[in-house]
């Protein structure tokens, strides 16, 4: 699993600190150390790792603590308590209601499993009641809508696309359109895949935006992608509200901590993760679960 060997570090840091006879400043030093360079080899922003340890030290102020104080709990609790910060932007992602017509459209750099995640997502929704379709406003690779439309099939998902019409703007207003008409709740836009420095493509994710007015947009963000994460997430977020972030290939062997920094970047919270290439392998995100687990 993706990010163990961080939790594992993590935890070696904690329990040695936990080892020490006494705890003075140097084995606090050592101890968030540790944890530094844990947290940036598994490609954690640097900006993010250093506050990070700043607030640590500033909250475990060892010469105010009065003797009796559980120091050990007081430095773990701010540990976790950190990492949490990191993975929760402090607002929770923007709320769908059932039955009501909702547009969310996802963007993200082609190759993240956007395609793949907008039907993972419909299904996971259609499970529970919803009414979802997949529209296909991705004019610019090849092979897009053939992608979304085998897998929507596959779920059984209404979709809509084109092999025709070049305007992605035109095909997402038609798209979502047609199923407000047949009063589908979960109205699903996938956009094509960009890069930071493709500024057309990003003006044209923007006009898609400004057109289907989505409720949310998800961005989504490969598991692997490294120390690069943090530029990429703030260039979607200038060019589109991005409202909720969906972190794939959790599965695989990355190391994680670059994708995590998408919440900092986007001010948004992941709201789901993404751990195999079928249907059903995605799951709910939530924070101090998931921070429990990285600790062990
Ligand atoms: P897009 O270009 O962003 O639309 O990416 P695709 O949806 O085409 O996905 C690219 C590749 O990643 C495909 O081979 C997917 O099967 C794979 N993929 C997507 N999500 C996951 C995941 O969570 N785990 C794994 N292992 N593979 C994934």
């Amino acid at each position: 699993m993706v990010l163990a060997q961080l939790g594992g570090s993590i935890s070696r840091a904690l329990q040695q600190m936990s080892n020490a006879t006494i705890i003075d400043e140097k084995v606090l030093n050592e101890c968030l150390n540790e944890i530094t360079r844990a947290l940036l080899q598994a490609d954690v922003q640097f900006k993010l790792v250093r506050d990070m340890s700043t607030n640590i030290k500033k909250i475990v102020n060892l010469e105010d603590l009065a003797a009796g104080h559980n120091k050990r709990r007081i430095i773990q609790q701010a540990v976790y308590n950190e990492l949490c910060k990191i993975l929760d932007p402090g607002k929770p992602a923007f709320t769908l209601k059932k039955g009501k017509p909702s547009v969310v459209m996802f963007v993200g750099l082609q190759g993240s499993g956007k395609t793949t995640t907008c039907t993972k997502y419909a299904y996971h929704h259609q499970k529970r009641g919803w009414k979802p379709a997949l529209v296909c406003a991705d004019t610019f690779r090849a092979g897009a809508f053939d992608q979304l439309k085998q897998n929507a099939t596959k779920a059984k998902i209404p979709f809509y696309g084109s092999y025709t019409e070049s305007d992605p703007v035109k095909i997402a207003v038609d798209g979502v359109e047609t199923f407000k008409k047949e009063n589908c709740d979960l109205i699903i836009v996938d956009t094509s895949g960009r890069h930071k420095q493709e500024a057309a493509l990003f003006e044209e994710m923007r006009q898609v935006s400004v057109a289907a007015k989505p409720d949310l947009v998800i961005f989504v963000m490969d598991s692997s992608i490294g120390q690069a994460a943090f530029d990429q997430a703030q260039a979607f977020r200038q060019s589109v509200a991005v409202g909720a972030v969906i972190i794939t290939k959790m599965d695989g062997h990355a190391k994680g901590g670059g994708a995590l920094s998408a919440v900092a970047a986007t001010k948004s919270p992941i709201i789901f993760i993404g751990t195999g290439e079928h249907m059903d392998e995605f799951e709910v995100f939530d924070v101090k679960p998931f921070v429990s687990r990285l600790l062990g």
